[in-house]
Formats: C-alpha cells, sequence, structure tokens
C-alpha cells in the first residue's frame, strides 16, 4: 500500500533520474569540447569587446603549427569588412581553416599581427571577444539531449519565445515540429538522427540565439540535398544582414552572394575582390569557376 502511495513520486525520481542522465552525458559532451589540454595557452587581453566597428584586419599575418614545419600561411594581409559576407575558397589545405582558428585565438601568433577595429586582438579580453563570435561547421556537434537544448545551449536565460524564433529564421522550426516530440525530442548519440542538413539548420538556430557580431561558417564539402541547400541559403541571407559574416564558401552561390572573397593557395593570398574583379583576372579563381556550373561547388 505504501510503495502505491509512492507510486507518483518513484515516477518523479524516475523521470529526474533520467533527466540528470541527459544533463550528464551533455556536460561531458561541453567538457570534451573545453579540453584543451594539447592547445597553446592563449593569454586574455584587458580591453572589452562588445561591437565590431571597421573590421578585422591581417597585417603581414605568417604562421606554422609547428616551427620545423612550412607555415600553414604566409604572408597574409586582408581585410574584413564589418556588416558584410567574405567569402574564403581555396583548395584543400590551402589555410582556410587556419585563418579561422588564428581570427578565433585557437592560437598564438608569432609572425604579422590581426587588429580588431583598432586595436590588436591579442589585447582583447579573450571571453568577450569569443562571445561575439558563433562558428556553424560542418560536423556540427549535437550534444545527446533535446532539440530544445541543443538549440538553447548558446546562451543562459533564453526564452521559449526566442528558442522559437530562432529556428524559424533557420528555417528548422516546421521539421522540428514534424518530430515526434517536436522540440523535445531527443538527438544525439542516443536521440532521433538528423541528417545533415537538418543538423546545420539546428546549428544555425544555436547560433542564432547568441545573436552574435561575426557569423562564421564553414559551408559543407559535401553537397546537401537541393531543398537543405536552399533553406540554408534563405536562413544565412537572413542572418547576414548587418553582421559580419566569415564563410569558408565551396558553393558557387554562396561565392556568388558574398560581398568579398578572399582566394587562397598553399598558404597565400593569390587573388582578392568581388567576384567581377575576380573573373577580369581570368586567374586561378576564374578557372575553378569556370570549370563549375551554378550550385555546383568549388
Ligand atoms: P581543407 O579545405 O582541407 O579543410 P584548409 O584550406 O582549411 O583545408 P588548413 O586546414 O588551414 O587548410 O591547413 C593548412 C595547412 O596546415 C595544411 O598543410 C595542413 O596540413 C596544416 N595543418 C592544419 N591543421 C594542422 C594542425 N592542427 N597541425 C599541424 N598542421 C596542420
Amino acid at each position: 500500500f505504501i510503495l502505491y502511495r509512492l507510486q507518483p513520486q518513484v515516477k518523479q525520481l524516475d523521470a529526474a533520474k533520467v533527466n540528470l542522465i541527459a544533463l550528464s552525458s551533455a556536460v561531458d559532451d561541453v567538457i570534451s569540447l573545453l579540453d584543451d589540454s594539447d592547445k597553446p595557452y592563449i593569454r586574455s587581453g584587458n580591453i572589452h569587446f562588445q561591437k565590431l566597428k571597421q573590421g578585422i584586419y591581417f597585417e603581414s599575418v605568417s604562421f606554422a603549427y609547428n616551427a620545423t614545419e612550412k607555415p600553414a600561411v604566409q604572408d597574409i594581409s586582408i581585410v574584413i569588412p564589418q556588416g558584410k559576407t567574405t567569402a574564403i575558397v581555396g583548395p584543400s589545405g590551402a589555410g582556410k581553416s587556419t585563418i579561422i582558428g588564428l581570427i578565433c585565438r585557437f592560437y598564438n601568433l608569432e609572425i604579422g599581427e590581426i587588429y580588431v577595429d583598432d586595436y590588436p586582438l591579442k589585447e582583447l579580453n579573450l571571453h568577450d571577444w569569443r562571445n561575439q563570435i558563433a562558428i556553424v561547421s560542418q560536423d556540427v556537434h549535437m550534444f545527446s539531449t533535446t532539440v530544445w537544448e541543443n538549440i538553447a545551449y548558446g546562451r543562459l536565460g533564453v526564452t521559449e519565445a526566442e528558442v522559437i524564433e530562432a529556428a524559424k529564421l533557420a528555417n528548422a522550426h516546421q521539421f522540428i515540429s514534424e518530430l515526434p516530440q517536436g522540440y523535445d525530442t531527443k538527438v544525439g548519440d542516443r536521440g532521433v538522427r538528423l541528417s545533415g542538413g537538418q543538423r546545420q539548420r539546428i546549428a544555425l538556430a544555436r547560433a542564432i540565439v547568441r545573436n552574435p557580431e561575426i557569423l562564421i561558417l564553414d559551408e559543407a564539402t559535401n553537397a546537401l540535398d537541393s531543398i537543405s541547400e536552399h533553406l540554408i541559403q534563405e536562413a544565412l541571407n537572413t542572418l547576414s544582414d548587418n553582421r559580419t559574416v566569415i564563410v569558408i564558401a565551396h558553393r558557387l552561390a554562396t561565392i556568388e552572394q558574398a560581398d568579398k572573397i578572399i582566394v587562397l593557395n598553399a598558404g597565400r593570398v593569390i587573388e582578392q575582390g568581388k567576384l567581377p574583379d575576380l573573373l577580369k583576372l581570368n586567374g586561378l579563381f576564374a578557372q575553378l569557376y569556370n570549370l563549375q556550373h551554378r550550385n555546383a561547388h568549388i
């Protein structure tokens, strides 16, 4: 009889246990993401950062992962203007991810300088800076918990309305609503398997709730289905309004919409400018571009 009376409490405890299990795996995920024991120590600067005013400037930047190896990028001088979309293109191993890693300050820079507006990047408070950057990459990390948590994870105290608004902007609301438990559906290792395009849209929604100054998109090299491509492109167009967007671009449609294109090859910037200027140059970019059809990948 006592057991019978305690049934609701036992049920509650059971639910709490399930929540705890879900939470503990999410905590593990966060710890593994934060585990940078093999990364170099990055010292934070003191200057507070809130908003990008003019842009990010690389001045004669060279960087090698190992002192004994050839630099991954060499003598890079580029401007990434505030509020515009800059596409970084180039063959595999050209140095595209290294440039992103340097912007995020994953590595210490020894040769050259990166400026954010008037300040050397290394003098900015690291937390402030990274707080204003969201990265949406091709291998999006999905935490083993609900869709809801996966979107809200980006910011503390986010409201229900904000999560739904972000999912709508990311063109994810519709497919989420069609999942068995909607926003409460579990995803990740122990949940519903989402397609690559769906995961990217959840990652976009996660980025949107954070409302970052700088959005970095590492575009998928393998083509998504054309509906996903279109939905992501549409979401990005909305997101890039008045935001600094940096895209490691493979799709011609993205490249065509960029305000500026930086072409890398073997660690060096070989061409940069707007699409018509690059086509006129008739160099590597024009060659790659002319080889592809519209909607194809570079
Ligand atoms: P992909 O399109 O294949 O991702 P990418 O243009 O992003 O290539 P990077 O990943 O920046 O190129 O690599 C530039 C160079 O640096 C390459 O020679 C690569 O082998 C090297 N490299 C990249 N990451 C590391 C690392 N963690 N340690 C050592 N070398 C690295």
